[in-house]
């Protein structure tokens, strides 16, 4: 075991937690321990990152967007940090419920919502009378009014400006997302005459990052100028709407690059509250961050089976791709690698330390048929051997989440850690999962061995 660092040398909540930072000989032992692949989630960077929020953002109330990790455990830590669940589906709802959120503390964000989710959540809200829905059409409205729903709504207002790190997830300013601005106040002040309407929101996109503080500030002046508006009308026939916040969203970014700068979360507090400012008496201002609260405590580790000199690239073969870890193959998106060494050279004696082997360019290549299912190409990293152990990193926030089982893949196993014990959260899927649905929908199906399966039961 590596000595620990001296408490003194590194500061007591760093505004990032790098690949390099984690403790190469825990993960060792972890990935001995559970096999691969495995995700790690370390709750006490969780709760750090919600503190880091909430120092920065005293006065607003911090809703977690519960679709980033919907892991039970990463719920609690959350729920017990102070935060709130923003959730954008039903299964989302029954999740945040289970962990123990409740009344105001539950919010909805309906997007396009099947009616089995608005029956769902207009259950819930009987039992739970202050859950808000976060509505971003007037037929949603219409929808929740046939059920009988007349209880608290927000507005969500597509401000026409948009932020992201990737096309596909730029949302402020497609079409889907929420009542296009100019047509926000009339909706708004329509549906007081059937609901409570208790908030606006607004959501970029997702990745907040230092050069695009920008969009974010023109995002949240629109929504503080609406706010505004619908607290005092300049139609004196219109109606004022007792508000209780203005929702800016999420999107907060973490530097996925080792050397790209952590977010200057001040400074963008600062930012936000100058621009919504002047809020009327009695509105609070809202965010809602995914990532931020849980991507930098996540790591994927994954194990090199395959190592394959060719005359263009070394590839890296994984046991990892993109069935666990999604975000490469769909966005392009870079995540940070750690070779943590461990593997044997093909004569069977030992390669020098990860930090001793040289730095050689390879292309991470995951096990699915998919020319698009690598976790990087052509990058530098301590030259692999068959048998090492690679540290995926920042891959807590839609990393197991965004997990499938294409290929007949079963989904990795999922580990927290909770103030040093590590505990199975999600067991790795068997083979007998992939086709547990299929078993159950014909019980009596009889495979090419002639035998019938009526358990269910699988391997
Ligand atoms: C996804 C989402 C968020 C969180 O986005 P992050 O980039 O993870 O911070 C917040 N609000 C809404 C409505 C979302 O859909």
């Amino acid at each position: 075991m590596s000595d620990p660092e001296p408490a003194a040398e590194s500061p007591p909540n760093p505004s990032v937690r790098r690949v390099s930072d984690w403790d190469a000989d825990r993960l060792a032992g972890l990935a001995a321990d559970h096999g691969m692949p495995l995700y790690v989630q370390d709750l006490d960077r969780v709760r750090e990152n919600c503190e880091r929020l909430r120092d920065a953002f005293p006065d607003a109330e911090v809703r977690y967007a519960v679709k980033a990790h919907t892991g039970r455990a990463v719920l609690e830590a959350v729920r017990e940090a102070g935060l709130d669940a923003e959730c954008a589906s039903a299964g989302e709802v029954d999740r945040a419920l289970a962990a123990g959120f409740g009344g105001s503390r539950l919010h909805y964000t309906a997007v396009n919502p099947p009616a089995r989710d608005l029956d769902y959540v207009v259950g819930v809200a009987e039992a739970e009378p202050d859950i808000t829905v976060t509505v971003g059409a007037v037929d949603t409205l219409d929808r929740l009014a046939e059920r009988g729903y007349d209880g608290r709504v927000c507005v969500r207002v597509n401000p026409g400006v948009g932020a992201g790190h990737h096309e596909k997830v730029r949302t402020g300013g497609a079409a889907k997302f929420g009542i296009p601005f100019d047509r926000a106040a009339e909706a708004a002040r329509d549906a007081a005459d059937r609901f409570d309407v208790v908030g606006i929101h607004a959501h970029a996109g997702s990745g907040i990052d230092p050069d695009q503080l920008d969009s974010h500030r023109e995002l949240v002046a629109r929504m503080g100028e609406l706010t505004r508006e619908l607290a005092s009308p300049d139609d004196a026939d219109a109606d004022p709407l007792d508000l209780e916040y203005v929702d800016v969203g999420g999107g907060f970014g973490v530097p996925y690059e080792e050397d790209a700068p952590a977010l200057d979360l001040p400074a963008v507090a600062e930012a936000t509250r100058e621009a919504v400012a002047p809020l009327p008496a009695g509105v609070d201002l809202a965010i809602e961050p995914g990532r931020y609260v849980v991507a930098d405590a996540g790591v994927l580790l994954t194990r090199v089976n395959t190592v394959k000199p060719t005359p263009d690239e070394r590839v890296v073969g994984v046991d990892a791709g993109m069935t666990d870890l999604l975000r490469p193959a769909m966005y392009d998106a870079y995540h940070p690698i750690r070779n943590l060494g461990g593997g044997r050279e093909r004569d069977g004696s030992d390669p020098p330390a990860p930090d001793e082997r040289e730095a050689t360019p390879v292309t991470v290549a995951g096990p699915i048929c998919e020319t698009g299912d690598v976790l990087c190409r052509n990058r530098a990293l301590a030259d692999p051997v068959r048998g090492d152990l690679l540290a995926v990193g920042i891959a807590g926030a839609y990393g197991y989440e965004m997990a499938n089982q294409y290929n007949s893949r079963p989904r990795p196993a999922e580990v927290a850690l909770d103030d040093g014990t590590a505990a199975v959260v999600r067991r790795r899927e068997a083979l007998g999962d992939l086709t547990a649905v299929e078993r159950e929908a014909t019980p009596d199906r009889t495979d090419r061995t002639g035998r019938t399966d009526r358990t269910g039961a699988g391997r």
